[in-house]
């Protein structure tokens, strides 16, 4: 068996023991770090479609490992709109000609959704010799010769807020865009809104050992959930939530102040609803979304039109 699909498997196996992929880079990840990506670092080439940047947001938060980290060590990111120095038709010709030379190999992180009426052109993310390249026209071209694309973000793998009711633009998902489209390329979820960083940095590791062992197609046929995420960073809120067992003996809180309580009553969407926020926290783990408020079903791919109002009694709407 090649080394790094033995350590692939090690990895695996520690993602389905619990241990956390990203936080605090275990030893584990050190060592795979180290022995597998041998020092040369996949280009990932980001996109940014009809997105409010939240999700570049998040990644730049990523606190465990640091952003530093991240860019530096593990990915080389060289395309990146909010924060790469270059810009303009220089910056564009660097993504082409980068992708012609590492073909197959690089990986596409795309942010927001993709819309197709009027040829997509409500989203143009460059200019090329006088030509207006759009988010569609960039996704159809980039994707066929991508290992793997990443969908970061609950616009990018469903549609999302753009695609919500009454909107014009027929914004779609990347999965969705594809399909209509005949293509055929590996795609991972990464759904939030926006995502948590240890779910961006999980899900590219996972990504990359699991090309780097030659196994990518077998572990997405075993690990992507039926909304095409990895699984171990998206199991049930409810039945994580430190207060089920309020839920179970009836007790629900009045408003949103009370600390004490199930937030059922207030329109917890947690019941349906799948993520690790409640173990990862936010913000370097001061506190998460349900210690303060409600779930409002962020990772869903009903998010938001299914998942709303966010705040009614479900009595009420059941
Ligand atoms: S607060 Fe929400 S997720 Fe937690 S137990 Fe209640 S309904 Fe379930
Ligand atoms: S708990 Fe709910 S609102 Fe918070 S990140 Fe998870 S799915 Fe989104």
């Amino acid at each position: 068996m090649r080394h790094s699909r033995r350590t692939f498997i090690r990895l695996c196996t520690a993602a389905a023991a619990g241990v956390s992929l990203t936080q605090g880079f275990s030893p584990l990840v050190h060592e795979i770090f180290a022995v597998v990506l041998n020092g040369t670092r996949p280009p990932v080439l980001w996109l940014q479609g009809q997105a409010c940047t939240g999700c570049t947001v998040t990644l730049l938060n990523s606190v465990q490992p640091s952003v530093a980290d991240l860019l530096l060590k593990i990915i080389s990111l060289d395309y990146q709109p909010t924060v790469m120095a270059a810009e303009g038709e220089q910056a564009w010709e660097f993504l082409l000609e980068t992708a012609r030379a590492s073909q197959g190999r690089y990986v596409l992180a795309i942010e927001g959704s993709i819309p197709v009426n009027w040829e997509g052109r409500t989203c143009v993310i460059a200019e090329h010799g006088g030509h207006h390249i759009t988010m569609l026209e960039a996704v159809r071209q980039l994707a066929p010769g991508a290992a793997v694309t990443l969908a970061l973000g609950t616009c990018a793998a469903y549609g999302g807020i753009p695609a919500a009711r009454g909107s014009q633009t027929g914004a779609m998902g990347v999965n969705a865009l594809l399909r209509q489209y005949n293509i055929h390329a590996p795609v991972i979820n990464v759904p939030g809104c926006p995502p948590h960083p240890e779910w961006i940095v999980g899900s590219l590791l996972l990504a990359l050992q699991a090309i780097d062992a030659g196994m990518l197609d077998t572990f997405l046929k075993l690990r992507l959930d039926t909304a095409g995420r990895i699984s171990w960073f998206y199991p049930n809120v409810h039945i994580n939530c430190p207060y089920l067992p309020d839920f179970e003996r009836g007790h629900y809180c009045k408003t949103m102040n009370d600390k004490q309580g199930c937030r059922f009553v207030l329109g917890c969407k947690g019941p349906r609803s799948a993520c690790t926020a409640w173990k990862t926290g936010w913000n370097g783990h001061v506190n998460w979304c349900i210690a303060n408020a409600t779930c409002i079903g962020c990772t869903s791919p009903a998010f938001p039109d299914g998942t709303s109002p966010f705040y009614a009694n479900p009595e009420v709407l059941w």
